[in-house]
């Protein structure tokens, strides 16, 4: 039998209401039935750090001061300037948005990604002006292939959607896999990323700020490594957005 467009079409929205029937739409961090706008219940968005205020002018970390001018610099970045040259976040990383994070990253309910998109596009206002092309930390293939997607493509790629920002996950390339930064310490970190990413067609990013998506920021040895090969091989700017970023108590 010839299958038309319209039988397509049917199985298609069968198949997905009989999915969000199968899943219907909860609090990410507590399982709560809540309405499909939203991602977390209201309880648990009173405990979500967003992340206001004076911030960082290159890590995005926020600064427990008052803004005297725009670029003030928390003490890291002072101390050691990273590599990218902005973060920018939307949370901080706590027990609730760390578990927010998780589910979103292997459970793969792919339902809550436009409100991700929401959130990276309120965290990153500042620097899509300046930003040519959009491109996630890429996971080693094994790494895709074992869990069937790349959570940091899956919202760039949405997010450049909405913004209109072109997007790629072909020209920076994981060239070997790396165990697990989870529960390393920073030196360790660094040393397990160095020299993991290439660029391939450098010609396509000659003197263009490059937006690389992640989920979280910790020490920043992963996009300050990213940013490494695509600064070497031609980006001018590197601009970092992450879903949160860890505050440094608890880098390690
Ligand atoms: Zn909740
Ligand atoms: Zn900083």
């Amino acid at each position: 039998m010839k299958i038309t467009r319209k039988i397509l079409y049917f199985i298609l929205t069968t198949y997905k209401n009989a999915m969000e029937f199968t899943f219907p739409h909860t609090c990410i961090c507590c399982d709560k039935s809540i309405e499909k706008e939203k991602i977390f219940c209201d309880d648990c968005f009173s405990k979500i750090p967003f992340v206001e205020g004076t911030l960082c002018y290159r890590c995005g970390r926020k600064l427990n001061l008052l803004p005297i001018n725009e670029k003030m610099l928390c003490a890291d970045c002072l101390n050691k300037r990273p590599i990218y040259d902005k973060a920018r976040a939307a949370f901080q990383y706590n027990t609730v948005s760390k578990s927010c994070i998780l589910k979103f990253k292997n459970t793969g309910r792919m339902d809550y990604k436009k409100q991700f998109v929401a959130l990276l596009e309120q965290a990153g206002k500042d620097l899509f002006l300046e930003t040519d092309i959009i491109m996630p930390v890429p996971l080693h293939w094994r790494r895709k292939v074992s869990r069937g997607y790349n959570q940091a493509g899956v919202i760039g790629k949405a997010l450049s959607k909405k913004i209109k920002i072109p997007y790629t996950d072909k020209i920076l390339i994981r060239s070997r896999h790396t165990p697990k930064q989870e529960k390393k310490t920073n030196k360790e970190r660094h040393k397990n990323v160095k020299n993991a990413f290439m660029v391939k067609k450098p010609r396509k990013i000659k003197n263009k700020t490059v937006l690389l998506i992640d989920d979280v920021l910790t020490t920043g040895a992963t996009v300050n490594t990213c940013a490494k090969a695509l600064k070497k091989a031609g980006a001018q700017t590197v601009f970092v957005l992450t879903i949160a970023h860890t505050t440094r108590e608890k880098d390690l």
